[in-house]
């Protein structure tokens, strides 16, 4: 799996991600010219960090608590 924006390796076989990363599954709908369209995109974590970086309003950010 590669970062759709910087092109860098995510996963190779068998091996645990060196990074972050968040795959978007984007279903359009109308009134998108896009609609009926499926995007799909991968980016890893420094990426999703530029891209945030320029909302201007911050994501929504709320703390997990991990389940086992
Ligand atoms: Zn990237």
């Amino acid at each position: 799996m590669m970062c759709n924006k910087c092109g860098r390796e995510l996963i190779t076989k068998n091996e645990i991600p060196g990074t972050g990363f968040v795959t978007c599954n984007v279903e359009w709908g109308y009134p998108s010219a896009k609609d009926g369209e499926t995007h799909t995109f991968t980016l890893c974590e420094d990426c999703y960090d530029q891209i945030v970086r320029e909302f201007q309003i911050p994501v929504d950010r709320k703390e997990r608590i991990e389940l086992i």
